[in-house]
């Protein structure tokens, strides 16, 4: 094959590897995003589940200090009954005590029932805790192999990049430029290859003369429509109908 040809066809497969790469890298992100979504969903349940736990306990301390008051105004009553001198007098005493004892009969219910529910509700936060170290578990796992990932693609990255260097040096400075112009034009694919008189970049037809030059591969030739540069590469016989009819790989 013709030097310089040669040259950009290395050139093309090492710079179609670096796209594809840069694809993966770009992708990365992506695939964090979708554990990301169940991590949020249980956070987001577990504040919840916070917050009410939070509103019941408020609640519960409020109604301790209700009772609080109470017993205390029920304590300083009874200490007031000996100094009641009429029965008029003690009657109103003991209904006043009376009253009281019912609020704090309330209260203490109320009580009782907050400590139930808080007890209930502390169940279902343990449960909603679990769920998510489970969850952010499975994130960091999944964190990890990425960054190992995208480790492994930025060094092969570099890899590549420095083979690109070494042979784009190599190429005549305007087969080079015309090369990078083409390939920032035409998706990626800057050389490609020819089969059966057509150009596989642009699908049209190469005049005979031209597809016969490019046969012979002693000059660097280029198509007439799509200006990409072309070679030819004989195939085994059989190699695409195999390929073809070849069950697809899952
Ligand atoms: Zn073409």
């Amino acid at each position: 094959m013709n030097e310089q040809l040669k040259f950009l066809v290395e050139l093309q497969e090492i710079d179609s590897s670096i796209l594809l790469i840069a694809e993966k890298i770009e992708s990365l992100p992506g695939k964090l995003d979708r554990f990301k979504t169940p991590l949020n969903e249980a956070k987001g349940s577990v504040e919840k589940a916070k917050t009410r736990s939070e509103a019941l306990n408020k609640r519960k301390k409020n109604k301790d200090l209700q009772l609080d008051e109470i017993l205390d105004k029920i304590d300083k009553l009874k200490a007031r009954s000996s100094e009641i001198k009429t029965n008029k007098e003690y009657e109103a005493h003991l209904k006043e005590i009376e009253g009281f004892e019912k609020n704090r009969h309330r209260i203490e219910d109320e009580i009782l029932s907050l400590m139930e529910e808080i007890e209930k509700f502390s169940g279902g936060l343990q449960r909603e805790e679990m769920k998510i170290r489970k969850v952010e578990d499975e994130f960091k796992q999944q964190e990890k192999v990425l960054e190992e990932e995208k480790k492994k693609l930025h060094s092969d990255m570099e890899m590549l990049k420095a083979k690109r260097e070494d042979f784009a040096a190599r190429i005549d400075e305007e087969d080079y430029n015309r090369y990078m112009n083409l390939l920032k034009r035409s998706g990626g694919e800057a050389v490609v290859r020819t089969k059966n008189e057509i150009c596989l970049g642009c699908n049209t037809n190469i005049p005979p003369q031209l597809y016969n030059d490019i046969k012979k591969d002693e000059d660097v030739y280029n198509c007439y429509y799509c200006k990409r540069f072309l070679y030819y590469k004989e195939e085994p016989v059989t190699s695409d109908k195999e390929s073809q009819e070849a069950p697809p790989v899952s």
